[in-house]
């Protein structure tokens, strides 16, 4: 039909997982459209998106492949060095890199990663972006998917790769089981100045009552040093934090940072998300695939969330690049089985590991601190362990995607 316009996929969702595989694709030669409600402007907005990312450092080599890491420079922070505790405990294990290794990953703002990807995507003509808009027809047949928007334009491809977050309705719509439950926890995030410089160390700390994470940012403008903080608290006192003032609020920031970063000051609004666990065991049917957190969603106790997103977005790559030279049908089920091989297992590892650490460090009492505490000194004695871990957060290990090695597919 004269009116349908056609790519070799589609996207649906153009958050931060959907934008980045649509670069991904284009760098490598293939078109995609990306649908999706939001209206750019405002995802771009100060305000709209407070958190910061530890992006691991395989994935960066990912961003230095697409040309994303340059438009970032000047934003992200490399991190050196962790220090984890129970409760605050000083020195119980620290991860700390030797300066000729790749740093454990960078924290960067997720407005800034936002920004990079619409300036990359301005510049990208393989992707026509249909955004704010509505779909109001999906019809999957033998040869490919059409959708229909809300103005009656068409779009068609092979494949339709779903990337609308948690609460995709495509997902569902589609018939993926998704196992959930929630931790109830809220996590507040934010950002805060404060008198003494991080030095590029993060400060994961385990509280009974939550994880508390203080994550090295670039000095801002006026060279004032620069944390964001992930603190999670149970539901029921949410409430409570969330109406301290600011002051109120920066004096408890300050007490579980144990005075490691000197008097803090709040420079971004805080936000409250809560926080819970899904998983789809399948995450490719006919034509249509999922990525991101449409396939997985994690507690952010170990900043994983998005990079296990942006390691889909590398192996889809790979997989539908390959495919393209062979001349195959970008939907073809043999093609998609290897993406569903291929992150179906790693994303379970991930999001199993990471429920595990949120339960053990959520049991309260003295007894299950102290077995938390000898566990944390062995892996600090075990230097081939503590590189395990390592290599864990820059995202080295397992069957790397080339674009997680910094090589072009
Ligand atoms: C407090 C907190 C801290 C975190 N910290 C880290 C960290 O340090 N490191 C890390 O790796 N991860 C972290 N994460 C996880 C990370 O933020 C997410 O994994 C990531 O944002 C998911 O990106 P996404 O593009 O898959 O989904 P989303 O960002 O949710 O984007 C989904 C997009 O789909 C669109 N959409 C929705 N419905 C539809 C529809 N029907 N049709 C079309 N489009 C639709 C939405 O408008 C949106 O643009 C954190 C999460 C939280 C809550």
């Amino acid at each position: 039909m004269s009116d349908t316009l056609r790519s070799d996929v589609l996207i649906s969702g153009g958050g931060l997982v959907g934008q980045a595989l649509a670069l991904a694709l284009a760098h490598h030669g293939l078109s995609s459209q990306i649908v999706d409600p939001a209206d750019p402007v405002a995802t771009i907005a100060p305000g709209f998106d407070g958190r910061a990312s530890a992006i691991a450092s395989a994935i960066w080599r990912m961003f230095d492949v697409l040309g994303i890491a340059d438009r970032l420079a000047d934003h992200g922070c490399p991190i050196r060095a962790i220090r984890v505790s129970d409760g605050g405990k000083a020195g119980e294990l620290d991860f700390v890199t030797a300066a000729a290794d790749p740093a454990l990953g960078t924290m960067v703002e997720n407005r800034q990663l936002r920004l990079a990807l619409a300036a990359a995507i301005a510049d990208a003509p393989l992707v026509r972006l249909f955004m704010p808009t509505k779909v109001v027809g999906r019809d999957v047949d033998a040869h490919g998917v059409t959708l229909t928007l809300g103005d009656g334009t068409r779009l068609a491809a092979p494949l339709l790769i779903v990337a609308e977050g948690r609460r995709s309705p495509t997902r569902d719509a589609a018939g993926f089981a998704i196992a959930n439950w929630s931790y109830h926890h809220h996590a507040m995030i934010g950002a805060v100045a404060h008198a003494r410089p991080h030095d590029n160390v993060a400060h994961e700390i385990f509280f009974s009552s939550g994880p508390f994470a203080l994550l090295p940012l670039v000095d801002d403008e006026q060279g004032r040093h620069r944390s964001a903080f992930v603190w999670t608290v149970s539901e029921k006192d949410g409430p409570a934090f969330a109406k301290l003032g600011d002051r109120g609020f920066t004096a408890e920031l300050e007490k579980r940072a144990g005075n490691a970063l000197g008097a803090m000051e709040l420079v971004a609004p805080r936000m409250t998300y809560p926080l819970g666990f899904h998983h789809s065991a399948r995450i490719v049917t006919d034509r249509i695939v999922l990525v991101g957190d449409a396939a997985h969603g994690i507690h952010p106790i170990a900043g994983q969330g998005l990079n296990l997103g942006l390691r889909d977005v590398a192996a889809l790559t790979e997989v539908l690049v390959d495919g393209a030279r062979l001349g195959l049908d970008l939907g073809d089920a043999a093609l998609l089985a290897r993406y569903q091989r291929w992150r179906g297992l790693d994303n379970l590892m991930v999001s199993l590991a990471t429920d595990g650490l949120t339960r053990l460090f959520g049991i309260p009492g003295r007894t299950a601190s102290a077995v938390r505490r000898a566990g944390l000194g062995a892996v600090q004695r075990m230097p081939a362990l503590k590189r395990f871990f390592m290599d864990e957060a820059r995202g080295e290990a397992g069957d790397l995607p080339r674009l997680l090695a910094g090589a072009e597919i």
